[in-house]
């Protein structure tokens, strides 16, 4: 089981015990002060083995619990989160002048994207904490994970979206008995309500960044990879980012298994923005290995998800990808929009926005002779269903017919 040695401020380097501080650095604030999670890392590296996983037969992210901050099974929900499949296309890989294409399918978690790894922990965290609230705010997969996680348990969920989201999304929240208040603004907007909310009921606050849990879920899915490979993870992965915090945690995930030795190489992980929404990749560009830039902005992209101007995990991410040999690109929406045809027709698995935003930089760094002779990987973070409007955009039209065969014939 995962014993937490303590919580580090990202910029100060503080150390505090997990019962002196519930979210941020007090001195150093909520953007800059988010704390990392610190194991002993000798001891996990006795519990987990590539021995001890290769006889593990459970099929959940559950199975590195002892890299996981969550002291016992007592609050681990039914529902099966993470060990999500991992497809590999030859064919197409060589077409793309790459040496192995992967694609993982996050959109085949229980609320069909990769934010079900961090609810989940959030859900149990709220639960060893004896909260009764857990609120969120989100641009609507955090959001609707965390209603589905909390469906099964005593916790009322409390739900901040912007107006705009999609309306798959909010279907998941209002369907898994979620309150949801459809915020009249941005994400970044509805992301301060719910921490004004969270301080002034004593709800338990799931957003992103400001809870150092959170990205302890997210790091299992590069765990994942790295195991469904044998221990012999790709020279790249490619992954979306809005508010920075699963980037983050795929960059630790991969830093952990190095510490504890169950892989040599850390893969580079490459960041990809949507151009109208990419404060992070920004901040990158300018980061000398000192001070992280915070420049926020108005953010604009049909990538719901990635849709983000203030983001809250911005000093993690310029960190966490600058010591990872990684970097940040950034995609406009016509690549992101044509992706997800390219994606669903030549790989079978239907993205969001979202998802598909690191295929289409997969393939702007393919077509560039960026990445020559890789080997990639590339997350799916969301399931297409997700936001049927931006799909139907570029699925092209049926074909409207009288029941004839002539008819058919005509069309062929
Ligand atoms: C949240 C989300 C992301 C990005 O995660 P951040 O932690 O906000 O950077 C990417 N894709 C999907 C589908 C998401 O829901
Ligand atoms: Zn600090």
């Amino acid at each position: 089981m995962g014993e937490v040695k303590a919580l580090r401020c990202i910029t100060c380097g503080k150390e505090y015990s997990p019962d002196d501080v519930e979210y941020t650095c007090p001195k150093c604030g909520p953007r800059r002060g988010t704390l990392e999670v610190i194991y002993d890392y000798e001891t996990v590296a006795k519990q987990l083995t590539r021995e001890s996983l290769a006889a593990d037969q459970e099929r959940t992210m559950w199975r590195y619990l002892p890299l996981l901050p969550i002291p016992d099974r007592r609050f681990i929900q039914p529902l099966r989160v993470g060990y999500t499949p991992l497809y590999s296309y030859d064919e197409y890989a060589r077409e793309l002048g790459l040496g192995a294409l992967y694609i993982k399918d996050d959109g085949q978690n229980p609320t069909a994207s990769y934010k079900d790894r961090a609810s989940s922990v959030a859900v149990i965290k709220a639960q060893e904490k004896g909260k009764r609230v857990v609120t969120a705010a989100s641009t609507g997969n955090a959001a609707s994970s965390l209603a589905g996680f909390s469906a099964a348990t005593k916790l009322k969920t409390m739900i901040f979206v912007p107006r705009t989201a999609p309306e798959a999304k909010v279907t998941q929240l209002l369907i898994y008995g979620a309150k949801v208040f459809l915020v009249n603004g941005s994400y970044d907007v509805a992301y301060d309500l719910a921490a004004e909310a969270a301080e002034e009921f004593g709800w338990y606050n799931r957003s992103a960044a400001v809870n150092p849990y959170l990205v302890e879920g997210k790091k299992t899915g590069a765990l994942e990879l790295a195991e469904q490979m044998a221990w012999n993870p790709p020279d790249v992965v490619l992954v979306g980012v809005g508010d920075g915090s699963v980037v983050s945690g795929i960059c630790k995930g991969f830093s952990e298994l190095q510490k504890i030795g169950l892989i040599d190489r850390l893969p580079q992980v490459i960041g990809v923005q949507a151009e109208g929404s990419a404060p992070i990749a920004a901040s990158f560009s300018k980061y000398d290995g000192n001070t992280v830039a915070i420049d926020d902005i108005e953010a604009e992209t049909v990538a719901d998800s990635i849709c983000v101007g203030k983001p809250r995990d911005i000093v993690k991410a310029v960190t966490y990808v600058h010591a990872n040999g990684g970097r940040f690109i950034t995609v406009s929406d016509k690549q992101i929009m044509a992706a997800i045809a390219t994606m669903a027709r030549r790989t079978g698995v239907f993205p969001e926005p979202a998802g598909a935003a690191p295929f289409a930089g997969l393939l702007k760094l393919a077509a560039q002779g960026d990445i020559a002779g890789k080997s990639a990987a590339v997350m799916v973070t969301g399931n297409g269903l997700k936001d049927i409007a931006t799909a139907r955009r570029v699925a092209g039209s049926a074909i409207e017919i009288e029941p004839t065969l002539a008819v058919v014939k005509e069309h062929l």
